[in-house]
């Protein structure tokens, strides 16, 4: 199995990359972070109240994830309805990095994770990946940009689908998360020894993809 584990900070550009990837190695995607999303999505639908890890926990039997769409273009479901588009509204952010703290969800998610990545080819990005879910993984990366490029390309991302936001707001988002991902208890976001750290702060899409491609045989 090729597996290539990716982490990173929220809006390094993370999903992007790790789609063209996918694509031109011909194998599958796999967005971890909307896997939290779509766990955050469900508590506030069904007003399970997400500081409260107990309540959490007893609702994950509740939840089923599956996927739908071409291997390359994947929708999440949940409870087999496509909620691609509901997870990533504003408030699931800050909602899926609040239930992402919580060790039953972590637990949930990724055993549901190794076993993907053990049944196919895989690209796997998150915060955890390296570190926690596939500490093996043939291939690891750290991708990361500095909070200014992120939280402005975040803004134009939003903006494209109709949310304006002041950047201002946007910039203080990525840095509380970043500040909650990487200082939690379970799994923090850490760049491990062993992976190639990426700085895409100043490279474009593709040069980021090249630079990575250098790497995989
Ligand atoms: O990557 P994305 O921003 O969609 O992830 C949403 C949240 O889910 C992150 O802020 C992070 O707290 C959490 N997450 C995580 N572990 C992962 C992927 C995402 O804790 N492997």
């Amino acid at each position: 199995m090729i597996n290539i584990a990716i982490d990173g900070p929220s809006g390094a550009g993370k999903s992007t990359i790790s789609k063209l990837l996918a694509k031109k190695l011909n194998i599958t995607y796999l967005d971890t972070g909307a896997m939290y999303r779509t766990v955050a999505l469900y508590c506030i639908r069904n007003n399970v109240s997400i500081s409260d890890p107990i309540a959490v926990e007893s609702i994950l039997d509740n939840i089923n994830i599956s996927y739908t769409g071409s291997a390359l273009d994947k929708h999440i479901c949940l409870n087999g309805e496509d909620v691609s588009l509901a997870i990533r509204e504003h408030q699931i952010s800050k909602a899926a990095s609040d239930v992402s703290k919580i060790k039953a969800v972590r637990v949930f998610l990724v055993n549901m994770q190794r076993k993907i990545a053990s049944e196919s080819d895989v690209v796997l990005d998150g915060r955890d990946i390296t570190s926690v879910v596939l500490p093996n993984a043939k291939y690891k990366f750290f991708l990361t940009a500095s909070p200014e490029i992120r939280a402005q390309r975040r803004y134009e991302e939003l903006k494209q689908k109709g949310q304006e936001l002041p950047y201002e707001q946007i910039l203080k988002d990525v840095i509380d998360r970043d500040y909650n991902d990487s200082t939690r208890k379970e799994s923090p976001l850490i760049q491990t020894e062993d992976s190639i750290l990426v700085d895409s702060s100043d490279k474009s899409i593709d040069e980021v993809v090249d630079f990575m491609m250098s790497y995989i045989k």
